[in-house]
């Protein structure tokens, strides 16, 4: 088995000369050594069951200084033993903070969160604000060389709005979250819309957000926001059922093998009460039995009917 050393110094190793024979080559062995004498060396013994096994390792070895050098020989064994161990390190989280590349007193590229510091508040940011934050900060490098810090940010939401300050009093204001005609945060508005679809009521979403620490949108706001949600929703819901019924409709024609043999549609209906058996409000959905699509649904309440038993019977009644 040829170590890819070897195939390496045979393709890029330089020819012999008549000054690698006699005197000249003893002087310069001499001088290497002495120049050796004042490294310092190391020595990695380790153990592998055969022959084989530890050219295996060698040629890995090999490969990677010819990853690092055209030559085998231009990379030191204590080079690639770093190289790979950092690689190593850094990629598994275990990078002393010292290795890493650009690292200065106020910035570190792998940035650990010390056990006292776990419950810091976490802030969401939209990627457009983020660049921006970015070229904010760029932008200042270019006029002025003092570093700017975070002065003060407020909370609104799950938005921060930062003031930024370098010493010369230069004042950078960002926002976590670009903003929506009318003012409204992006991001608050983002988040709102994942409650609304997940079924989460305020006091669910309000434990979730603080004990994840990432600010908490007031329940005015929920509420006002859910009423526009909730009239978006509904013409989206008519125009749903409306199609979904037209094509329940159209598909039962024409399974029918005359037009008068249609004597309307069939439908299944499914009850989902709010959160807890027995409870105030259920919804009623019906569905068609061909396409399996919502064809009407209607909300239920114990005002209609005490009995949330019979909310399913109700609910199909208030739809056909
Ligand atoms: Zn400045």
């Amino acid at each position: 088995m040829e170590r890819a050393k070897e195939a390496n110094r045979n393709e890029f190793g330089r020819k012999k000369r008549k000054s690698d024979n006699g005197e000249a080559m003893k002087m310069r062995n001499e001088k290497r050594k002495e120049k050796e004498d004042k490294n310092i060396s190391g020595n990695l013994r380790f153990y592998v069951s055969s022959e084989n096994d530890k050219v295996e390792i060698f040629d890995m070895i090999d490969t990677a200084k010819l990853l690092l050098s055209e030559r085998v020989s231009l990379v030191s064994n204590a080079m690639i033993l770093r190289e790979v161990f950092q690689f190593y390190l850094s990629n598994n989280g275990g990078a002393p903070d010292q290795q890493n590349e650009g690292e200065t007193e106020s910035f570190k590229p792998y940035l650990r969160s010390p056990r006292d510091n776990c419950m810091e508040d976490i802030c969401l940011i939209s990627e457009s604000s983020l660049k921006n934050l970015v070229a904010g900060i760029s932008d200042h490098g270019l006029h002025c060389k003092e570093i700017v810090e975070i002065d003060s940010f407020d909370t609104f939401g799950h938005v921060q709005k930062l003031t930024l300050k370098c010493k010369d009093m230069h004042t950078i204001k960002i926002d976590t979250s670009s903003r929506l005609p009318g003012g409204k945060f992006l991001v608050n508005l983002r988040v709102l819309h994942g409650i609304y679809s997940s079924g989460l009521r305020y006091a669910q979403y309000e434990r979730f957000a603080k004990y994840a620490g990432i600010g908490i949108i007031p329940e005015s706001a929920f509420h006002e926001v859910q009423d526009m949600f909730c009239d978006v929703t509904d013409d989206a819901v008519k125009e749903s059922v409306s199609d979904a019924l037209d094509d329940e409709v159209g598909t039962t024609v024409l399974e029918c093998d005359n037009v008068d043999d249609y004597k309307g549609i069939t439908i299944v209906s499914d009850a989902r009460h709010g959160w807890r058996k027995n409870s105030r409000f259920s919804d009623i959905i019906s569905l068609g039995y061909r396409t399996n699509k919502v064809v009407g649904y209607a909300v239920v309440s114990h005002g209609d009917d005490p009995c949330s038993q019979r909310h399913e019977l109700h609910g199909v009644k208030k739809t056909v």
